[in-house]
């Protein structure tokens, strides 16, 4: 059993009023809260050890390199990986993404197939169409069903000998729902596509074993995790990063330079080019042991309780449809009431100080599967309460009054 108002002291932000009320925060989907653990982290960071890392012979860049690859450790042994080299620190989930997308320019070839799936953020679908506009590999698409889950027997049938790459995300964000991967990444391998599975989603609920699933790429954002933004992880296997060229061109990627030739750093830096997020790496950190100290088991049984209570109050609500019905989903309820637009929900829930998503949640092509312009998507955390679901149903209670 979690102690919640424990837990809630932790995040300074949930003290906060907005627009005079108490902040009920359900946008965790798009990121989550931090806690003072990672604040102090920064902060310490900032007021005691902020050096350039790999390169000074002086004390603080000492301290701060170390501090730096003791997070990269961290973050090793939270996902399972074989090696520290395996983690590539970037900027974000979309920046893990493009890192691949890239480096695959010269791996792939005209009549090759990519296979990506119709639950995908676009940040998992335009970087594979610019691959595929540059190289005239083939983008297929895997469909999905009226219930928000992947068709796994359509993409049974749709992955052939031409299939090199297969991305799909590991939850989807607009729906919650958790996607097969299991079955994703056997199916692939059995034609040796490579496969990257996007957990920006699922991180926040689910801690992965990276080794035991045998994914090839395995990417997330620090921010949605309890730390801080702009830091991504990057998640690959060793022998698919060692073939993969560099990304950017720049500082700490070299091994050696001359106008003639250069030659690169070996793994990870090969592909971490300039000084990066320093202070933000370490308080990923930070961010993610603290989840682990509340442990990944309690939060995803608190989460899934917040989720039945949620869905049971809001189907009460007449003209209400929920989007992404699966039996296997994270704590994300999206839905729309009648044909009230979602974007006034919102607005009236904000001013009531609740704080949802509306909108398309970067899913286009979800959205057009349904022909909706768009939901209302409340993303619970293991810091919520079913106090705030209550104060959350009733705010929509008032908005649906006076919008219908
Ligand atoms: C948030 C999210 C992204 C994008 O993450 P950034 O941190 O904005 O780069 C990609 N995919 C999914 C599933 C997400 O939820």
């Amino acid at each position: 059993m979690l102690d919640i108002q424990k837990i809630r002291e932790d995040f300074p932000i949930l003290n906060r009023e907005v627009n005079g009320k108490p902040l009920v925060y359900f946008d965790n989907a798009a990121t989550s809260q931090t806690p003072q653990v990672v604040i102090d982290a920064i902060v310490d960071y900032y007021s005691n050890y902020n050096a350039n890392i790999h390169r000074g012979v002086h004390s603080l860049s000492q301290e701060a390199t170390d501090a730096y690859e003791k997070a990269r450790i961290k973050i090793q042994k939270h996902f399972n990986a074989a090696h520290p080299y395996e983690i590539i620190l970037t900027s974000g989930t979309t920046d893990s993404i493009n890192l691949v997308a890239s480096g695959f320019e010269s791996l792939i070839q005209k009549g090759d197939e990519i296979l990506v799936s119709a639950l995908e953020h676009h940040s998992n679908i335009v970087p594979w169409q610019m691959l595929s506009e540059k190289t005239g590999a083939i983008l297929n698409v895997i469909p999905m069903t009226q219930s928000g889950e992947l068709d796994m027997d359509a993409f049974a049938k749709a992955v052939n000998s031409t299939t090199k790459l297969v991305f799909v995300n590991h939850v989807s964000n607009a729906l919650g729902t958790i996607n097969d991967i299991e079955t994703i990444i056997t199916t692939a391998h059995s034609v040796n596509a490579a496969v990257l599975i996007d957990g920006a989603q699922a991180t926040p609920h689910i801690k992965p074993d990276l080794q035991d699933l045998d994914v090839d790429f395995y990417v997330c954002s620090a921010h949605k995790i309890c730390g801080p933004t702009g830091v991504g992880i990057l998640y690959g296997k060793k022998e698919w990063l060692e073939k993969l060229p560099p990304y950017q061109g720049g500082g700490e990627m070299i091994e050696t330079v001359t106008f003639e030739k250069t030659t690169y750093a070996g793994l990870p830096h090969k592909f971490e080019a300039g000084t990066p997020n320093i202070c933000g790496g370490i308080a990923t950190g930070v961010g993610l042991d603290y989840m682990n100290s509340i442990g990944f088991d309690a939060i995803a049984t608190y989460e899934n309780e917040l989720l039945n209570y949620a869905t049971q109050k809001l189907l009460k609500i007449q003209g209400l449809t929920i989007y992404g019905i699966s039996q296997h989903k994270t704590a994300v309820i999206s839905f729309n009431v009648g044909a009230i637009h979602p974007y006034d929900i919102g607005t009236i829930l904000d001013k009531l100080g609740i704080a949802v998503r509306t909108g398309h949640h970067c899913a286009q092509p979800i959205m057009d599967f349904y022909s909706i312009p768009g939901t209302v998507r409340a993303s619970f955390s293991f810091y919520n309460t079913k106090e705030e679901i209550d104060v959350f149903v009733n705010g929509l209670e008032r908005a649906v009054m006076m919008l219908s």
